[in-house]
């Protein structure tokens, strides 16, 4: 069906000329990639000057490749020099009501160790199939494969099935106050809309995240009395407390909240001692103070305050035997968004793109880590989280695969066709 305002003719595509017709653009689709990488979009949490100037040569990019409209939102924030966050929505209309989006953010984590990488992080490198700069892949890689894979559409003149809108996003990495929730908040989703979310994946693109587990940062303060090591008994060993606390804690927790779930790997929660703090130079002091940090994957079911909770009570008991006080809080906790069913339509259509791709077909997952697509769980939206990418963000020498990226702007393609390209059927012999 042909619908108003679209000046392309009538096409008579098949799903094998869409996927050519992607991977022929593949030498744009790289320029693209690193063009937009020379410039950079760190936020202001970490000095950077924020996506405005990325902003910019992404609107000048979509604006000159033929989808029906290119909006720009803003959100103002005065830690950077233009004031102002941007959020950037490409839209084409398709033949049917359903919305289908792909959201990629366009900030960035700062280079980290410049000694560490082997070339400019800001002077994307092609060499050997990969494209290295920092935020090749995290999110690059899939915010220029939806762009191209929405642009075969419009240049073979297929009509995409459901509605494509794609949101290029800022502060993605710090909390998506200027960014995602800029667009909740004005309604630019809707109720029954897909959301895609690459903003995460595997080598070989074959899983589809559907579920995160909640995530808490605990932090352990232990109070002792500090004395001279010579005469313990006139102190309270704060590490030698911390020591017995953690061992009982972990215990206890790993057996409270032992339920499994096969749809993560690893499949149950995970208790993780990690940071502990100095607590004193010399050697020949009983401590006085320990204080340590632990880092919590836990399953959806379990409300992270009955953890801590937990914790509480354990601390309870050690503070009797021991005569230490022992304080107990969250630095920082990410209760999980709930579950994306591996039945959703979301998730049906994007296996069906990577399937008709690939040639396999994705499993449905739950991580440990926190991604983007909870704001969308949250309210109420389902989210596939997918790409396929090396798992090099944030690494020094990040890098991506150009076939990763040819993959992932077909599926894109694909994805988006929907029925509106045909399925050529097997020769009957
Ligand atoms: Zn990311």
């Amino acid at each position: 069906m042909l619908t108003q305002g679209w000046p392309w003719g009538v096409p008579d595509l098949d799903i094998r000329q869409l996927i050519d017709s992607v991977a022929r653009s593949e030498d744009r689709v790289v320029k693209a990639l690193c063009d937009m990488l020379k410039v950079k979009a760190v936020g202001p949490e970490n000095g950077g000057a924020g996506e405005g100037e990325r902003g910019e040569f992404l609107l000048d990019l979509a604006k000159g490749m033929g989808f029906d409209s290119v909006e720009l939102y803003e959100s103002g924030d005065p830690r950077v020099p233009s004031g102002r966050r941007p959020n950037i929505v490409v839209r084409v209309r398709g033949t049917s009501d359903r919305n289908v989006w792909v959201v990629t953010h366009m900030d960035i984590v700062p280079e980290g160790d410049l000694d560490a990488w082997n070339s400019p992080p800001y002077e994307p490198r092609v060499e050997n199939g990969r494209v290295y700069a920092r935020g090749a892949e995290d999110n690059g890689q899939d915010l220029i494969a939806s762009l191209f894979g929405l642009e075969a559409l419009v240049r073979a003149g297929v009509r995409p099935e459901a509605n494509v809108g794609l949101a290029f996003v800022s502060d993605e990495e710090y909390g998506n106050t200027h960014g995602i929730d800029v667009l909740i908040n004005k309604g630019i989703f809707r109720e029954g809309d897909l959301i895609v979310v690459p903003d995460h994946g595997y080598p070989d693109g074959s899983k589809i995240a559907v579920v995160e587990k909640s995530v808490a940062w605990v932090r352990v303060v232990v109070i002792g009395k500090q004395t001279h090591a010579s005469t313990p008994d006139n102190g309270v060993n704060a590490f030698e407390t911390a020591a017995r606390y953690l061992a009982a804690c972990m215990d206890r927790l790993r057996e409270k909240f032992s339920a499994s779930d096969d749809l993560f790997d690893p499949p149950g929660s995970t208790f993780v001692p990690s940071r502990c703090e100095a607590n004193g130079k010399n050697i020949n002091t009983v401590p006085g103070r320990q204080e340590f940090a632990c880092d919590f994957r836990v399953l959806p079911e379990y409300p992270l305050d009955d953890v801590l909770a937990e914790m509480r009570k354990i601390a309870t008991k050690v503070e009797e035997a021991s005569g230490a006080k022992i304080e107990v809080s969250f630095i920082d906790r990410a209760p999980s968004a709930g579950r994306t069913s591996p039945d959703s339509e979301v998730v049906r259509r994007l296996s069906k793109a990577i399937s008709e791709v690939g040639g396999f077909t994705p499993d449905a997952i739950g991580i440990g880590g926190a991604t983007c697509a909870s704001p969308f769980r949250r309210i109420g939206l389902d989210a596939a989280a997918w790409s396929m990418i090396p798992g090099t963000g944030h690494d020094a020498n990040e890098y991506i695969e150009i076939s990763g990226l040819m993959f992932d702007a077909k599926v894109y393609a694909v994805l988006f066709a929907g029925d509106n390209v045909s399925r050529p059927q097997p020769a009957t012999p």
